[in-house]
């Protein structure tokens, strides 16, 4: 009965199953509520919400990262070049060497970024690249010496600087960058014959509050970043809801509470739906009238709470009676129901209404008061309408299966009579 009720009224869920997917767990929805309530500057992912960011943010990064490395290298080559025709060969050839461990080292860390490889393989991988290409500049100044030394250590700080401040990584990532950059021009710079240990250090402090200001930078937008995530899945979780509760308020509009079955309104709206276009394709369909026989009698008799269980059982009956994939079912009214059946034609409608009459009257569900027996009965009309013959509107056929049913009524009950020229009692 569940399947068929799902097969009935699911256009209300079809929306939140859409949305199921997206779906949080309430231990998210509610660290993301908890982290958004608290002070930006505050924001810390926890490791489920770091996964998530990472999942989310992860193909953008990865570009960012992979785009830098070429820059380098075609940074890398064009200075070469350059160099190459305006620089004696003597102080080119200085370059060289150091300049091409560059590109490798660039080249690698942007394959290693053109997949998810697992966050360490990926720090050690960028940290690995970072430090050879900065090593690479500044030993091209090293190398080369005079005003190439200090000239290609401000080239190197100005390189980190750029990663720092574009690289989408953990704050870690960023001050190893910072800490690799400035470690280097000091090292190289205490060594470089043309100044003082004093200028050394005085021109690596001025750089480092310089980088130290870009990895502050970096680490605001990175807060930024984790807050426009935590946005857009409170967007989502707060969607997901909105689109559950219409569901659940679609369902309930289509649903007869009494019998959890389709209601009148269901089945109105799917007949103007369906009979235009399915219907009048399909190979023939039919709608099948099913009312409950002397149902005023069991009430009277046996009270109106009798009377509710009844109806459930009856609706369970029909369900299980009609075929699962093509037949709809809908409680019309009080004890009438309404079938729809596709692809059917007169033998097959009949054969529907004569198992639901049959499974009714073999439930003996008590109706000591009804004329037909001691056992509740239904009486069904069908009306078919033929395959091609969609001529006839889904009102008109079912006028005609209240015809025919009105002529089962009269003609003694618990019966099925298909609507024709001349009505005939299918079974009884
Ligand atoms: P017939 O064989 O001609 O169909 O006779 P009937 O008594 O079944 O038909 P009638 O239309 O005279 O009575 C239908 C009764 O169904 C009257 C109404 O009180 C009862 N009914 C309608 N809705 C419900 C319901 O939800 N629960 C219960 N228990 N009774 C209902
Ligand atoms: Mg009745
Ligand atoms: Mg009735």
């Amino acid at each position: 009965m569940d399947t068929r009720r799902a097969s009935g009224v699911s256009r209300a869920s079809e929306l939140s199953a859409r949305t199921a997917s997206q779906r949080l767990p309430p231990t998210v929805v509610n660290e993301v509520d908890r982290l958004l309530a608290g002070r930006t500057r505050d924001i810390r992912l926890n490791a489920e919400l770091a996964r998530r960011f990472r999942a989310r943010s992860w193909p953008q990064a990865s570009k960012i990262i992979r785009a830098w490395m070429i820059w380098v290298v075609v940074l890398d080559l064009l200075t070469l070049a350059v160099n190459a025709g305006l620089l004696p060969s003597e102080t080119v050839r200085s370059m060289l060497l150091p300049a091409s461990l560059l590109p490798p080292a660039a080249i690698v860390t942007a394959i290693v970024f053109l997949k998810p490889r697992g966050i360490w393989l990926e720090g050690i991988a960028l940290h690995a690249g970072v430090f050879l290409i900065l090593l690479s500049v500044a030993l091209v100044g090293v190398n080369t010496g005079g005003e190439y030394y200090e000239r290609h250590l401000t080239i190197m700080l100005f390189v980190a600087v750029t990663a720092i401040i574009i690289f989408p990584v953990p704050l870690e990532w960023s001050i190893a960058i910072a800490v690799f950059a400035l470690g280097l021009y000091l090292v190289f710079q205490m060594q470089n014959p043309a100044i003082t240990t004093e200028n050394a250090l005085a021109g690596a402090l001025f750089f480092a509050s310089g980088v130290v200001a870009t990895v502050v930078a970096r680490r605001t937008a990175g807060i930024l970043a984790h807050k426009t995530f935590l946005l857009e899945l409170r967007d989502r979780s707060r969607l997901t809801e909105l689109t559950d509760a219409n569901s659940r308020l679609e369902l309930l509009a289509r649903t007869d509470p009494l019998t959890g079955i389709a209601n009148r309104r269901w089945m109105m709206e799917t007949l103007s739906r369906v009979w235009s276009d399915e219907i009048a394709q399909s190979q023939g369909a039919a709608i099948l009238m099913c009312d409950i026989d002397h149902f005023k009698q069991l009430n009277d008799s046996l009270g109106h709470a009798e009377g509710d269980r009844c109806l459930v059982k009856v609706s369970g009956i029909i369900q299980s009676s009609s075929r699962d994939d093509r037949d709809q079912v809908a409680r019309y009214g009080g004890e009438e129901f309404l079938i729809l059946l596709r692809d059917a034609n007169q033998e097959d409608a009949v054969s529907v209404a004569e198992r639901i009459r049959r499974r009714v009257e073999a439930a003996s569900l008590p109706n000591p008061r009804s004329s037909v027996g001691a056992y509740v009965t239904v009486s069904i009309g069908p009306a078919v309408l033929d395959q091609g013959g969609a001529t006839v509107s889904s009102e008109g056929l079912q006028r005609q299966a209240d015809e025919a049913l009105y002529e089962a009524k009269k003609n003694g009950r618990n019966q099925v009579i298909v609507y024709g020229p001349s009505l005939q009692v299918a079974s009884k």
